[in-house]
C-alpha cells in the first residue's frame, strides 16, 4: 500500500536537519543512526513512504510540536548497505504532508500523516511569475559556475507552477529555514514569488562574484606577463654578456654605503633598506623610492669635513680685505671667533646679522668662512611656511625629499660649513606647522647633535656647522629664536661710504669680472656719485653694484667689438650707459606748502622720507585716511586730530572747525609699508598746517611719536632715518629729545650737514616747522572749491614715490 489515504496514513517519521526534502526531488542521503536505519528497513520491506520533517535541533523524545507542521513524504528509490552498517539511500519526494499525530517513538518514530491541499489559481499573474522565474533561473545558471547547464533543461521540462518553485528552492544553496518556509507556503503564487526573490538574490551574488573573478584574472595576467617579460629580458642580457643593471646598482650602493662612513644608526638603516631593495622587484615603485633614499644617505656628508684654521690675525685681514669700514661689526665678529677658538666646544649663541639689503651681510658670512678655511653655504628661509621644508617630508609621501638643512649640507658636501640662514625674519607660520620650532632645534646646541630629518629618519650631528642668520629686521623674528642669537646690527651706508665701497671694492670686482683691464677703465668720482644719487635709492650697495655692472657690460661690449684705448667714465656719460636717471636726488619739497610735511620713516630696507599730506575740505568733522596706513599709523592720525581739537585756539585754528570741515590725511609713495607710531608728529604737523593754513618749512624733516597731550616720545632706527633725510636733501631734522643720544651713531660727514632739533613737545615741533605767516588766500581756495584741492595736491605728490618721482 502506498500514497495518501482518506484516514491518516501511519508511516515512519524522520526528522532531518541536513536538508529539506521537496516533492519530486531526488535526494541522496547517508544514514548511520540505528533507529533511523530501522525505520528505513521497515519502509523498504513494505514499499511504503516515509515522511521527512526539517528540524534544526534534534529533540528527544520526538513530539509533534517539535516538528514543523509541513514536511514531505518520500519513496526510497535505491538503497545501498555499506560494510560499516550504515546505509545510503536515494529518495524521491512525493508530496507535502501534514503530521496529524505521533503514534510511536520506539523503536523508531511512526506518525499519522494527511495530504495537504495547495491552492493554485490559473491567472495571468501566475503565468507571468512562472515566465519570470524561468528566465531568472536561466540567467543564474549562466552566471553561477556551480549550477550545471542541465538544471536549466530540467526546469524547462517541469510544467506545474508549484513544482517549478520547489525545483528552484531545492537546487539553490540557500539557508535551510528559507527552504522550509518555501515548503510551508501552500499558495503557489506566493511560493513562486518567494522563489523568484531567492533566485534574484543569488543572481546578484553570482554577478558580483564573477566581476571580482574577472578583475583578479586581469591583474594576474598583467603581473605574470611582466614577470615573464622581465625574466626574458634578463636571459637576453645574460646572453649578451651584460650585467643586470639593478644588480649592479645594488652592488654600487653597497660600496658607497661602506664608503660613506655613516654613524652606527644610519649604517643600520641603510643596510636594511638595501636589503629590502635587493629582494624586491626592481620595477616596483617602492624600489625607486628606496633607491632615491639610499642615494641621499650616501650623499650626505656624514664624516666629510674641512680642516679649520682659525687665525685671528688672518681673519682680521680677510674681513678688512673684503669690507670697507664696518669696524664695530668686524670687532664683534672677531670677538666671537676668538671665543670659538679658545673653547671650540662652547655651546654659544649663533651670530645674526640684521640690516637692510645690500649692506654686506652675506659677504661678511663668506669672509668668515674664508677666514676659517671652511666651506660656505646658504639657505633662504624667506616664505618658508612648512616645517617639512626645514625638516623634510616623511618617506611615505610621494616625492618626499629631505629638508633644506640636509639639502644645503649635501650641496656643500662637508659637515662643518659656515651655513647662512637667510631672512629668518621672513619665516612664515600656518596650519602646516611652525618652521621656527624646527629651526630652534637646529640652532639649539643641546639638541642639534641629533637632528633628525624626517626623510632620512636618522640622526645627523649638526654641532660642527657654524650657523649665521640674517634678517632685515628683528621685529618679526620669533622671540625664542632671537634668544639663541647674538645680534649684530648693520645699518645703511652714507653716500661717502658708498663712494668708498664703490671705488675700493665694487669697481675693481666688476671690472675684473667683466674681463676689463683695471688700467684702462676709470670712473670719476662725479660719475659714481651720480649713479648713487640718481640711479639707486637704497640703504645698501646692492643696486649700486648692479648699475656699475651694467656700465661694465657696455664697456666690455665696446672692447669686444674692437675699440681700444683707455676709457674714463665721467658724470655726463652716465645717461649714455644707464639711460635717463631714475630718482630725483633731493626728494624734499622745493617750496614751503600748506599741509605737506616730510616725515622720516624706517623700513626694513633702510630709511626713507615720506611726504605726509593733509587737506581741510568742507564737511562735518570726519577724518579721512588714505595711503594704506597700518593700524598704528591710523591711531596716530586720530590722536593728532584730537590734539589739534583740544588746542585749536592756541594753534590759531577756528574752534568750531570740525563742525564744517573734514580733514583728509594721505601718505603717498606706494611700495613702502606704512605703519608704526613714529609718524605721529609728522601727521599732526600736516594736519595743523592744513587747518591753520600756516605753510610748513620744506627743508624740515621729522620723526617722533605723539601723545594726546602733545608730548613727543622716542622712536627707533634714527640712524637710517637721518641718512635718508640727508639723501633727500633736507637740512633740519626734528627728533624726540630722548633720541638725542643716538646722534653719536651718525657719521660725522652726515651730521655736519644737518641741523638737529631735539624736542619734548608738539609746540616745539610746530614752532620749528610752521612758518609764522599764514596764507589765507590758499585757505579759501582749498576749502572753497574741491578742484583747487586736486590742483594743489598733485605737485606735492610728485615729490615722492619710488615710481612716481622719475625725472
Ligand atoms: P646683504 O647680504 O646684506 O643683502 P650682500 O652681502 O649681498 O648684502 O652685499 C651686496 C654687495 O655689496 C656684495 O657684493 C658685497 O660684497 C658688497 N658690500 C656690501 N657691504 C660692503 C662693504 N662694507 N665693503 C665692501 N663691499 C660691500
Amino acid at each position: 500500500m502506498s500514497g495518501p489515504g482518506p484516514a491518516p496514513n501511519i508511516i515512519p517519521i524522520l526528522p532531518n536537519r541536513e536538508t529539506v526534502v521537496f516533492p519530486s526531488m531526488l535526494v541522496p542521503m547517508a544514514i548511520g543512526n540505528d533507529r533511523w536505519i530501522r525505520a528505513i528497513d521497515s519502509v523498504a520491506a513494505s514499499h511504503k513512504t516515509i515522511a521527512f520533517f526539517y528540524q534544526a535541533e534534534p529533540t528527544e523524545p520526538l513530539t509533534r510540536e517539535s516538528l514543523p507542521s509541513i514536511g514531505c513524504s518520500a519513496a526510497i528509490v535505491r538503497l545501498l548497505r555499506l560494510p560499516d552498517g550504515s546505509v545510503q539511500i536515494l529518495l524521491q519526494g512525493v508530496a507535502r504532508t501534514r503530521l496529524a499525530e505521533m503514534v510511536q517513538t520506539d523503536p523508531f518514530p511512526l506518525g499519522g500523516v494527511e495530504p495537504v491541499d495547495e491552492t493554485v489559481e490559473q491567472t495571468p499573474e501566475l503565468e507571468g511569475l512562472v515566465l519570470n522565474l524561468r528566465a531568472q533561473f536561466q540567467k543564474l545558471v549562466s552566471a553561477a559556475p556551480n549550477l550545471p547547464e542541465e538544471m536549466a533543461i530540467a526546469l524547462a521540462n517541469i510544467d506545474e507552477p508549484g513544482r517549478i518553485a520547489d525545483f528552484v528552492a531545492a537546487n539553490l544553496d540557500l539557508p535551510l529555514p528559507d527552504k522550509q518556509a518555501l515548503l510551508e507556503e501552500l499558495n503557489v503564487a506566493a511560493r513562486l514569488r518567494q522563489a523568484t526573490v531567492m533566485v534574484s538574490r543569488e543572481l546578484e551574488v553570482a554577478e558580483i562574484g564573477s566581476r571580482i573573478q574577472s578583475q583578479i584574472r586581469e591583474q594576474m595576467d598583467k603581473s605574470q606577463r611582466e614577470y615573464y617579460l622581465r625574466e626574458q629580458l634578463k636571459a637576453i642580457q645574460r646572453e649578451l654578456g651584460e650585467v643586470d643593471e639593478t644588480e649592479a646598482a645594488a652592488a654600487g650602493l653597497k660600496e658607497r654605503i661602506a664608503e660613506a662612513n655613516m654613524p652606527e644608526e644610519a649604517r643600520r638603516e641603510a643596510d636594511r633598506e638595501l636589503d629590502r631593495l635587493t629582494h624586491m622587484n626592481p620595477m616596483a615603485p617602492e624600489a625607486s623610492v628606496i633607491r632615491t633614499y639610499l642615494e641621499w644617505m650616501v650623499a650626505v656628508p656624514w664624516s666629510k669635513s674641512t680642516e679649520d684654521h682659525l687665525d685671528l690675525l688672518e681673519a682680521q685681514r680677510v674681513l678688512d680685505e673684503d669690507h670697507h669700514d664696518l669696524e664695530k661689526v668686524k670687532d664683534r665678529i672677531l670677538d666671537y671667533l676668538a671665543v670659538r677658538k679658545l673653547k671650540p666646544e662652547l655651546k654659544g649663541p649663533i651670530l645674526c646679522f640684521v640690516g637692510p639689503p645690500g649692506v654686506g651681510k652675506t659677504s661678511l658670512g663668506q669672509s668668515i668662512a674664508r677666514a676659517m678655511g671652511r666651506k660656505f653655504g646658504r639657505m633662504s628661509l624667506g616664505g618658508v611656511h612648512d616645517e617639512a621644508e626645514i625638516r623634510g617630508h616623511r618617506r611615505t609621501y610621494i616625492g618626499a625629499l629631505p629638508g633644506r638643512i640636509m639639502q644645503s649640507l649635501r650641496r656643500v658636501d662637508v659637515n662643518n660649513p659656515v651655513l647662512m640662514l637667510d631672512e629668518v625674519d621672513k619665516l612664515g607660520r600656518d596650519f602646516r606647522g611652525d618652521p621656527s620650532s624646527a629651526l630652534l632645534e637646529v640652532l639649539d646646541p643641546e639638541q642639534n647633535h641629533a637632528f633628525v630629518d624626517h626623510y632620512l629618519d636618522v640622526a645627523f650631528d649638526l654641532r660642527r656647522v657654524l650657523f649665521i642668520a640674517t634678517a632685515n629686521m628683528l621685529d618679526t623674528v620669533p622671540a625664542a629664536l632671537v634668544d639663541r642669537m647674538e645680534v649684530i646690527e648693520i645699518s645703511g651706508y652714507t653716500e661717502e661710504q658708498k663712494l668708498q665701497i664703490a671705488n675700493r671694492y665694487l669697481l675693481p670686482k666688476q671690472i675684473q669680472e667683466h674681463g676689463l683691464s683695471p688700467e684702462a677703465v676709470k670712473f670719476t668720482e662725479a660719475a659714481i656719485r651720480r649713479i648713487i644719487q640718481q640711479y639707486t635709492r637704497e640703504a645698501g650697495v646692492r643696486n649700486l653694484e648692479r648699475e656699475i655692472a651694467a656700465v661694465c657690460r657696455r664697456l666690455a661690449r665696446r672692447v669686444a667689438s674692437g675699440e681700444s684705448g683707455a676709457v674714463v667714465v665721467d658724470d655726463p656719460e652716465i645717461t649714455d650707459y644707464l639711460g635717463p636717471s631714475r630718482f630725483r636726488h633731493d626728494t624734499a619739497e622745493q617750496t614751503d606748502a600748506v599741509g605737506v610735511v616730510a616725515g622720516l620713516a624706517w623700513t626694513p630696507v633702510g630709511g626713507d622720507v615720506l611726504l605726509v599730506e593733509a587737506r581741510a575740505v568742507p564737511g562735518r568733522g570726519n577724518l579721512i585716511l588714505t595711503g594704506q596706513l597700518g593700524d598704528v599709523m591710523q591711531e596716530s592720525a586720530r590722536a593728532s586730530l584730537t590734539y589739534a581739537r583740544s588746542r585749536a585756539s592756541a594753534l590759531g585754528i577756528p574752534e568750531d572747525f570740525y563742525e564744517r570741515t573734514d580733514v583728509h590725511v594721505h601718505v603717498p609713495a606706494g611700495a613702502i609699508p606704512k605703519d608704526g607710531p613714529s609718524a605721529g608728529i609728522t601727521i599732526a604737523t600736516a594736519l595743523i598746517s592744513a587747518l591753520s593754513q600756516h605753510p610748513v618749512a620744506h627743508q624740515v624733516g621729522m620723526t617722533g611719536e605723539i601723545t594726546l597731550r602733545g608730548r613727543v616720545l622716542p622712536i627707533g632706527g634714527l640712524r637710517d632715518k637721518v641718512l635718508a633725510a640727508h639723501r633727500a636733501g633736507l637740512t633740519t631734522v626734528i627728533i624726540p629729545r630722548d633720541n638725542e643720544r643716538d646722534l653719536s651713531e651718525i657719521p660725522e660727514t652726515v651730521r655736519s650737514h644737518l641741523r638737529f632739533v631735539p624736542v619734548d613737545h608738539m609746540d616745539e615741533v610746530l614752532a620749528e616747522a610752521l612758518l609764522a605767516e599764514a596764507q589765507p588766500e590758499r585757505i579759501a581756495a582749498s576749502i572753497g572749491e574741491p578742484e583747487a584741492l586736486a590742483a594743489t595736491a598733485t605737485p606735492s605728490a610728485m615729490g615722492l614715490g619710488r615710481g612716481g618721482s622719475r625725472a
